[in-house]
């Protein structure tokens, strides 16, 4: 049987479509399919409506769209995610047919960490926008009050400030990726998978900068240097 070539559908070109460069019924050649692709995920972003759940042809463009730009400049928050978990981990916000935002929490060290991107369609870039740490150590906190990580710890102690042991964020993680089969991860307790946070170190919520910083108002516990 002979087979008939496909011809790339992109306006103007006389290519073959390439073995592998369909996106949804259009054939494309391997230099127009990203363009092809983006055409067909601009079409998905029109049919969007507010407040309603993306389509799964959009999620799986908004992949294929990934996976095109992520070349050799990856951002360092998506270090090591393929397009298929980055699209799966993906929360996104603000989509337009110039931009798409999206957050992905991950949890470099085992403690959870957001980072913000900014995907430009008309740059065809993918940009780190923000990255926003769920907990800060004892030594982050107390320069950012003035205050010594001896008093920060005493604050802990008395109650006066939330705080946790990183091994429990770290073995929480694990028992979420043990939990949904992933048994391959990194064990938290293995001392060569160690990275900047000890085990025993306290942890302190990121919004407990702004509830102390506002009790310290209301209080008027302004000797910092005690
Ligand atoms: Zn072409």
């Amino acid at each position: 049987m002979a087979t008939k070539e496909r011809q790339c559908q992109w306006p103007g070109c006389s290519n073959p479509a390439g073995p592998a460069h369909f996106v949804y019924g259009r054939a494309y050649c391997p230099p127009h399919y990203l363009s092809g692709v983006e055409l067909a995920l601009l079409e998905e972003i029109r049919k969007l409506e507010e407040g309603q759940p993306q389509s799964i042809r959009f999620r799986n463009l908004f992949k294929r769209y990934i996976e095109g730009l992520l070349g050799e400049k990856i951002p360092p928050g998506l270090a090591k995610l393929t397009p298929s978990q980055i699209e799966g981990r993906a929360h996104l916000s603000h989509i337009s047919q110039d931009k798409i935002e999206f957050c992905i929490e991950r949890h470099g060290d085992f403690i959870p960490e957001t980072y913000h991107f900014q995907l430009s369609i008309k740059d065809r870039e993918i940009i780190q926008t923000a990255w926003e740490p769920h907990y800060i150590t004892v030594a982050d906190f107390a320069k950012r009050f003035g205050f010594t990580e001896r008093k920060v710890r005493h604050l802990i102690t008395t109650g006066q400030l939330k705080a946790t042991r990183a091994s429990l964020l770290q073995d929480q993680w694990y028992e979420l990726m043990i939990m949904s089969g992933r048994e391959y991860v990194r064990k938290p307790w293995d001392p060569s998978n160690w990275g900047f946070t000890p085990r025993h170190a306290y942890l302190i919520p990121f919004g407990e900068i702004e509830r102390f910083s506002q009790s310290d108002k209301l209080e008027g516990k302004g000797n910092r240097a005690a």
